[in-house]
């Protein structure tokens, strides 16, 4: 009933998704206790290390530069800096740092130098440390490797087909090639989605069909409700139904078994009872902290009071997989070979993302 499944179709996981509720959320709580304590929560702290700036178009992103929006662009963070919001986030019962750069791809060079000192750093505190920085080439995801990273986040975001209406400065191949070099090396991955950007169900399927066709599938996947920005191209959609999240989460749990499904954006707009839903139907894992990159999240605080009222006890590091060796940077066995991930610029036209991008320059 739970074994990991690669050859699922778009029609099959629809077929779970409009399931009557309490059949999907029966099925999904009872692969999860197969595969998972329900009782254990992985928490994960989300640090914005770079914002804002960014040279994509993500319809989503309040950091794409071309946008106007209240976010303001900081450079890239120090490894002290670091090192101190590592230490309360580990404080506060994270077991999981995963850094954010506002980057179409990562660069060989100084600034690629500090992140991998970050890496060092944070495993070196006994805790999982994940980046999300974009494109990588096997060399680098080999570099970060080295550097002791457990994961590295790389969102599909939605279905193949709806992924063109929402992003036109790279394709989806080009997130499939990442996801690739980062299997080439022990680190984990972590891929997901975001749910309210406009797409149908299809798609929430389609995006479920490119995620169980990964071998291995992703070791963790975030399911995020769209947190609508005023400025971005979706700033007017409409916030996503709980029900549509608990289905999405119910689904995600039966399609991928054995994956940590996470709770992520969107959660300041969910009750605890909504969230406990989630949490049944399978969500084994939450970011913590009052922001995620640039959106609002529930207080650490009030996350930890929900934990103690639902039994749930937050997920101790390295209980999935163990901790990765730290190479220091003196001892590495890569060069920076100084190249750049290969993407495509599709550059079809997506209206929504233009006429915000026409505004973004009247206000600035
Ligand atoms: S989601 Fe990432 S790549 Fe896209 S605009 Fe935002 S920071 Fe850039």
């Amino acid at each position: 009933m739970s074994e990991v499944r690669h050859n699922w179709t778009k029609e099959e996981i629809l077929a779970i998704y409009n399931k009557p509720m309490m059949e999907l959320l029966y099925e999904a709580a009872t692969i999860h206790r197969k595969q998972h304590d329900p009782n254990v929560v992985q928490v994960s702290t989300l640090l914005s290390i770079k914002t804002g700036g960014c040279s994509e178009d993500c319809g989503y992103c309040p950091q794409a530069a071309r946008y106007h929006t209240d976010v303001e662009g900081n450079d890239l963070m120090t490894v002290q800096q670091v090192k101190a919001q590592a230490l309360r986030a580990k404080s506060g019962g994270s077991s999981r740092v995963c850094m954010g750069a506002a980057w179409r791809n990562v660069k060989d060079g100084p600034e690629f130098d500090q992140v991998l000192d970050m890496v060092r750093t944070i495993n070196k505190l006994d805790m999982e440390v994940c980046c999300t920085l974009g494109m990588v080439t096997e060399n680098q995801a080999q570099r970060l490797a080295e550097a002791g990273l457990y994961a590295y986040n790389h969102n599909l975001d939605s279905s193949e087909e709806y992924y063109k209406e929402v992003i036109s400065t790279r394709g989806y191949q080009d997130r499939l090639d990442t996801i690739d070099n980062v299997r080439k090396t022990n680190v984990t991955v972590c891929s997901g989605g975001i749910i309210g950007m406009g797409e149908n169900i299809e798609d929430r399927a389609g995006m479920l069909v490119a995620l169980s066709t990964l071998n291995p599938q992703p070791e963790s996947t975030p399911i995020n409700a769209l947190v609508a920005v005023e400025g971005t191209p979706l700033e007017d959609q409409k916030p996503v139904e709980i029900w549509d999240m608990i289905r999405m989460v119910a689904t995600t749990r039966i399609v991928l078994p054995e994956t940590q499904v996470r709770l992520s954006a969107g959660r300041t707009q969910m009750s605890r009872e909504g969230q406990a839903m989630c949490f049944f139907a399978g969500a084994n894992s939450i970011f913590a902290g009052d922001k995620l990159l640039t959106t609002p999240n529930p207080d650490v605080n009030e996350d930890m009071k929900m934990f103690e009222k639902l039994g749930m006890i937050p997920q101790k590091p390295f209980t999935k997989k163990v901790q990765p060796q730290t190479v220091e940077a003196a001892d590495s066995k890569f060069e920076a070979l100084g190249e750049k991930p290969k993407w495509t610029r599709p550059d079809h036209k997506i209206e929504r993302n233009e006429e915000a991008k026409q505004r973004g320059k009247v206000l600035k």
